[in-house]
């Protein structure tokens, strides 16, 4: 890369950053607490997020950011559960950024909402690398996409604080050895917390509630 666009990045970066801290200095205002959930396509976070509000949904007043490269199908499902739902088409990009977020944002009155979830688009690699400005990354391995995904990309589990380990209900039938990922992924990172669920059965769903509602209620003080 040439002098000039070496700086064009980091400048380009710097401004990201910069966005991401006044996201978050805004979360932090209106006392949200904003999940940013990450997985490959096809793991499950839109159902995770429909068990998720129908647990919650009476409890907390809940928004939703929907990212996909393209479609609104994610939004009109969550939108089906009479939650507010903003979709952000990326238009090609594979990962959200701070300024999608910030002019999502402009659309969602944040003083009338308890928690806010982000779903990033499906992508097991660059949504890692984006600083949203949430309190905390959560993400998703799907027992059908291996036991070997926290050694190929682990920078995804290194930044979450949450590994739901979902579609434990098809474990007889596939080759997904739970206690390796669990090793590998302590290793990774020493302070994420491993939680096995279904979004099919709802086996396991109680617990991720449970650590939501201590998330939510740290950010009220
Ligand atoms: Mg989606
Ligand atoms: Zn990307």
């Amino acid at each position: 890369m040439s002098e000039i666009s070496v700086t064009v990045v980091r400048n380009i970066l710097e401004a990201q950053d910069r966005i991401a801290k006044s996201n978050r200095k805004l979360f932090e205002d209106h006392k949200v607490f904003v999940l940013n959930l990450m997985s490959s396509p096809g793991a499950g976070k839109t159902s995770l997020l429909e068990r998720t509000i129908e647990a919650m949904k009476s409890s907390y007043r809940i928004a939703v950011i929907e990212g996909d490269i393209q479609s609104q199908e994610d939004a009109l499902r969550i939108k089906r559960l009479g939650v507010e739902t903003i979709q952000i088409n990326t238009g090609g990009a594979c990962h959200l950024d701070a300024n999608m977020i910030q002019s999502a944002l402009e659309k969602i009155p944040l003083n009338a909402y308890d928690f806010l979830i982000i779903e990033n688009v499906g992508n097991l690699v660059c949504p890692a690398e984006f600083d949203l400005g949430e309190h905390e990354k959560a993400m998703i391995l799907s027992v059908t996409e291996g036991d070997d995904k926290p050694l190929k990309y682990p920078l995804m589990f290194q930044k979450s604080s949450v590994l739901l380990i979902n579609k434990i209900d098809l474990i007889p039938y596939v080759t997904f050895n739970t206690e390796r990922v669990k090793k590998t992924v302590s290793e990774l990172n020493p302070r994420i917390q491993v939680l096995e669920i279904s979004c099919k059965t709802g086996e396991g769903i109680d617990k991720w509630v449970e650590w939501l509602r201590n998330r939510i209620s740290l950010c009220k003080h």
